[in-house]
């Protein structure tokens, strides 16, 4: 359910939020002396959910290339333990890990869902990955760019699929209700998961036909994902929005929106805006608390009930359990 509330500052409505991708831990991890509370290099802040009216914002547990493959596992748990001490120890932060959870939240509070950016951190090993899990991973991708132990990344030239150990890893996704994340696999890799997954999601990518960009997805990928009840986060990564060198704008964010609702997608999609994983940022959407004047962008073009449904419903909606 949405819960509209009259927001003081301007009198306007505020919106419920749900980001499906930023990588602070990763900026954490980089820099341990940064704040999260109210660091000014970070894109996503405590002040900045807080100023937004985020809902729930997911934190995604990447393992940098140049870490070697035996500290992979080790470097993932340590993003774990930043989740814990610097993320979900804030007053009003609090982790989410089901519906109930989120319904749970006080209207002054925060939920933060703990996801995998690539299985690189687990090897090949699904006790890693159940462990993971049961420190609270919720949403699973499977690969970043390159090749991994699951499955080839979209940048990488092979262009493979799953592997043996990537359809165990999707079973055992299926069977502990967890997403399983499309963003960053390879063409094949995502037409197997499409095969397999009870609960895929795309939690940042963008249309391919608007931006031909290799993490975008195509137009019949748009819509298995539709057919298969996920939904797409729409991502803030300007290389992803427009491919000349023009500045990106809420408007090319407007355009990917439009294309996948006429795709029939109306219900299945979302936001995962990969702050604190970009350099460069949408002219007015440079962090998460201008999520405040995308949304009055938004109700220009869309219906309230629409905007809803973008920001928060539908991911809301589609988490398993
Ligand atoms: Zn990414």
């Amino acid at each position: 359910m949405i819960v509209l509330e009259l927001n003081a500052s301007n009198g306007g409505m505020v919106v419920r939020i749900f980001d499906a991708h930023c990588d602070v831990l990763y900026q954490l991890f980089c820099d341990q002396h940064l704040s999260f509370e109210r660091s000014t290099s970070l894109h996503v802040t405590y002040d900045g959910l807080k100023q937004a009216g985020v809902t729930v914002q997911a934190f995604a547990i990447y393992i940098p290339k140049q870490v070697r493959p035996e500290s992979r596992f080790f470097v993932a748990l340590e993003m774990v333990d930043y989740f814990y001490e610097k993320i979900v120890s804030q007053p009003n932060m609090k982790m989410v890990r089901s519906k109930r959870e989120i319904d749970q939240l006080q209207p002054n509070e925060v939920g933060a869902m703990l996801t995998l950016e690539g299985c690189e951190a687990i090897g090949e090993s699904l006790i890693q990955l159940r462990t993971l899990l049961r420190l609270g991973v919720r949403s699973v991708g499977l690969t970043w760019n390159d090749a991994n132990m699951v499955a080839d990344g979209a940048l990488e030239q092979r262009g493979g699929g799953l592997t043996k150990f990537g359809k165990d890893v999707v079973h055992l996704l299926n069977e502990q209700q967890c997403w399983t994340d499309v963003s960053h696999l390879s063409e094949r890799a995502f037409w197997d998961v499409i095969e397999l997954a009870h609960y895929p999601i795309a939690s940042h990518s963008n249309a391919y036909t608007v931006c031909p960009h290799p993490r975008n997805l195509r137009d019949d990928q748009i819509q298995a994902l539709i057919k298969k009840n996920g939904v797409i986060g729409v991502t803030f990564v300007p290389q992803f929005l427009r491919h000349d060198v023009q500045k990106t704008t809420v408007t090319d964010v407007l355009r990917h929106i439009d294309h996948i609702c006429s795709l029939g997608g109306e219900n299945h999609i979302g936001f995962g805006s990969d702050f604190d994983g970009i350099f460069e940022t949408v002219e007015q959407l440079g962090n998460v608390a201008h999520y405040t004047h995308f949304i009055d962008e938004l109700l220009k073009h869309f219906k309230e009930e629409q905007v809803k449904k973008f920001l928060f419903c539908n991911f809301y909606e589609r988490i398993p359990q």
